[in-house]
């Protein structure tokens, strides 16, 4: 498969329907049309899709050293810089002990876990903590602290260096369920690195429809791999499937140990298929949905695109709606077009018509494309008129 770089006639193309796209209720998106395969009972979207909008653009932050807490990206929620603990309250709705200093909060031992303010659901976490440098205790009760998604799931924080205790409950595990793959952990006293991608259980009807997943990066190395969530942690107990709300807030432990944290953000994720979301393969009915959507907003572009004078942006606008959606009303309205378009190229006198040569065979190529994915009728009228013109007038042979 060639890249489009390779298929002049697929930026020409392109360059029409970009201008025709100026003040698209679909956005600003580039990209070739007529081009992959067209949607299908999965996917709402073509193959290369033009139309699909493009991807928000975020400023990226800069990574963190033990000494020196990076900057979050753009688009991160933050919830602690390292100033206050103003998104931040205790078990009972009040301004948290925990002490903060020099960029970082510590834990008050005693005074109890601290919650966020506001509550979330799936997202992608960064915080950094730092166990105690001053080594005390053993097992579970040196530089415990946590990290409870949604206030129910830990993501064990404890001191590991040269620390024995169960595997299920190191830094790094998802506690009680599942162990860390590895312990890339630094000494005692220096700030370490979580990122952490968390899909919470999704229920439907009391069935689960996703389980949820957490993922979890520690100093960069992957100890969590896309792990499933078989319930809210707890101690000793076997955990058990069941739902979670759509948000919690995000706590961190009281263990007891004066564990540091610092540079606590947060991304919130976009829905799953499973949840309404519309990238990823859906089920027939939420696709079809999506392509009704798609075809109308290129519908209402291709009605405000009207200009007798430029029949062919108006025209490609409405054949493009077809390629998510049949509509009878649609298709007349670009048969239409397409007919007063050839109309008005047969009768350009011969100079002006030797100019249309890759006008022509690109809408030649467009129409080829109806026809072959059936969103045109069988013998389509235009197609056979133009692959006629296109043939009278040499068009297809190599040119030197
Ligand atoms: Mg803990």
């Amino acid at each position: 498969m060639l890249p489009p770089m390779q298929h002049p006639k697929i930026s020409l193309l392109a360059g029409i329907v970009a201008v025709a796209l100026s003040g698209s209720s679909l956005g600003a998106s580039t990209g070739p049309r007529f081009y992959g395969d067209p949607p299908d009972d999965h996917h709402p979207w073509a193959v290369h899709d033009g139309n699909r909008p493009q991807p928000p653009r975020v400023v990226p932050g800069t990574f963190s050293s033990p000494n020196q807490a990076g900057k979050p990206p753009s688009d991160a929620i933050i919830l602690f810089d390292g100033s206050d603990l103003s998104q931040w309250q205790d078990d009972k709705g009040q301004p948290p002990k925990w002490v903060v200093k020099d960029g970082y909060m510590e834990v008050l031992p005693g005074s109890g876990q601290i919650q966020t303010r506001e509550g979330f659901g799936d997202c992608q976490l960064h915080l950094e903590f730092a166990t105690p440098a001053k080594v005390e205790g053993d097992g579970q009760g040196r530089g415990n602290s946590g990290v409870f998604l949604m206030g129910r799931l830990e993501i064990q924080v404890l001191d590991s260096y040269d620390n024995v205790t169960y595997a299920d409950g190191h830094v790094g595990s998802y506690y009680g369920v599942n162990p860390p793959l590895v312990l890339p952990v630094r000494p005692p006293g220096e700030f370490q690195v979580y990122d952490i991608v968390f899909r919470r259980p999704i229920y439907r009807d009391n069935q689960v429809v996703d389980p949820g997943y957490v993922t979890v990066f520690l100093n960069g190395v992957l100890v969590q791999d896309h792990t499933p969530i078989e319930g809210p942690t707890g101690h000793m107990g076997r955990t058990r499937p069941r739902p979670f709300p759509e948000k919690g807030p995000l706590a961190l432990q009281d263990h007891g140990n004066p564990t540091r944290f610092r540079n606590i953000w947060y991304r919130p994720l976009p829905p799953r298929p499973s949840e309404g979301g519309t990238d990823g393969r859906l089920t027939t009915e939420a696709t079809m949905a999506k392509r009704a959507e798609i075809a109308a907003a290129i519908r209402a572009d291709a009605a405000a695109l009207r200009d007798p004078a430029n029949p062919l942006p108006e025209m490609l606008r409405w054949f493009e709606s077809l390629v998510y959606a049949e509509d009878a009303a649609a298709l007349q309205r670009a048969t239409g077009l397409a007919e007063t378009y050839l109309k008005s190229l047969k009768s350009l006198p011969a100079p002006q018509l030797a100019g249309k040569r890759d006008e022509a065979r690109q809408i030649r190529d467009a129409f080829r494309y109806l026809a072959k994915f059936k969103r045109v009728p069988d013998s389509f009228a235009p197609l056979v008129e133009i692959e006629q013109l296109i043939r009278d007038q040499g068009w297809d042979r190599r040119q030197r």
